[in-house]
């Protein structure tokens, strides 16, 4: 992954535009590996993840015609390093439990002002600065916007920014000559590729959705030891059997009218639209047959309901969702500030 992610930068024309020393773009990468802790999904194949999905649209729906390439730079670097030293649990959860990091950066995306901090540590260790060679003007330029691009990656703020975002592109508004909407579809862009798992086939996706989870119930377990407090859907491994009911609303209601407008904004992004809707209509299936199964100490019925199954099938019951926070990928983080690990 760490080959595949200096390809990238080379690909993009990183390395040749910001001259940037290759010993210490690989040295840089093996830190940032490094300082990604091995949590179940918050961990650094989800940052490699995030970082192909970007360098993805970027070339693939010409993204790289459009945006300059210190907001390229800005972009790639920030999927890179936008979950560092991430500890596997929530914003919600560092405030619940008033960490070190919610003391320390306030309960607004704390873990995002974390992972940002992180990443300018890095930098700044010795051997790790990639930006040496850049104008002090193209710097101060590429450290704000890598800022904002990690940010962004709190969904608290894709929330507060969306609706004028699917507004601007739906009435046509939207221009690329101005600051306020490039801003806006950069940090779009970045919680597209951060939850970018939904876009991907199937099989891939399914599993994807099992490592967050996975994560969520680790919490979950904590907020029920620690705090006494009993966990909400997603974080309940008591309630495992509702995901895909919980992925059905995380789709609609996060997932989908971003990737639409997306695809307004720019239609070579269809595929990821189309992949969205084959998936829902996977954990859909999943869904209905769970709501059909047998309560598993009651004896089988002898047949099942005919709109249980096939194609068109319907749930027999109201579907057993929660309606509390959904599944956030830029959301989730952590606990007890660590020792910093750079260098290697
Ligand atoms: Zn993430």
């Amino acid at each position: 992954m760490v080959t595949a992610a200096l390809r990238m930068f080379m690909e993009l024309g990183m390395v040749q535009k910001f001259r940037i020393d290759y010993e210490t773009l690989c040295r840089w990468l093996l830190t940032v590996r490094k300082n990604y802790r091995m949590v179940l999904y918050h961990n650094w194949r989800h940052a490699f993840n995030v970082c192909q999905c970007m360098f993805a649209m970027l070339t693939t729906a010409g993204f790289q015609d459009t945006l300059t390439e210190v907001e390229i730079l800005a972009l790639i670097v920030g999927c890179v390093c936008h979950d560092l030293d991430h500890r596997g649990t929530n914003n919600a959860f560092q405030a619940k439990t008033g960490s070190a990091l919610s003391l320390l950066y306030g309960t607004s995306a704390t873990l995002e002002h974390h992972h940002f901090n992180h990443a300018v540590m890095i930098l700044q260790s010795e051997g790790h600065n990639i930006f040496s060679n850049l104008s002090s003007r193209e710097y101060s330029d590429l450290m704000q916007l890598l800022k904002q691009s990690i940010l962004a990656t709190d969904l608290t703020l894709y929330f507060e920014n969306r609706n004028t975002f699917f507004e601007l592109v739906n009435n046509g508004e939207y221009n690329w000559n101005v600051k306020a909407h490039r801003d806006m579809c950069r940090s779009m862009l970045m919680t597209a590729c951060d939850l970018g798992a939904v876009t991907k086939p199937w099989e891939i996706s399914r599993k994807v959705a099992e490592l967050v989870t996975n994560e969520f119930f680790e919490q979950g377990d904590r907020e029920r030891s620690e705090l006494k407090l009993t966990p909400s859907a997603i974080f309940d491994r008591n309630r495992k059997d509702e995901l895909p009911g919980l992925q059905m609303e995380w789709i609609d209601g996060i997932c989908s009218p971003l990737y639409e407008t997306l695809v307004k904004l720019n239609p070579k992004l269809q595929p990821m639209l189309d992949t969205i809707q084959i998936n829902r209509s996977k954990w859909e299936e999943l869904n209905n047959e769970r709501q059909c199964a047998p309560p598993s100490e009651a004896p089988p019925p002898p047949q099942a309901p005919p709109h249980c199954s096939g194609e068109n099938a319907a749930p027999c019951s109201p579907p057993l969702v929660d309606t509390g926070t959904a599944p956030c990928c830029g959301a989730a983080t952590h606990m007890a500030a660590g020792p910093s690990r750079p260098a290697s």
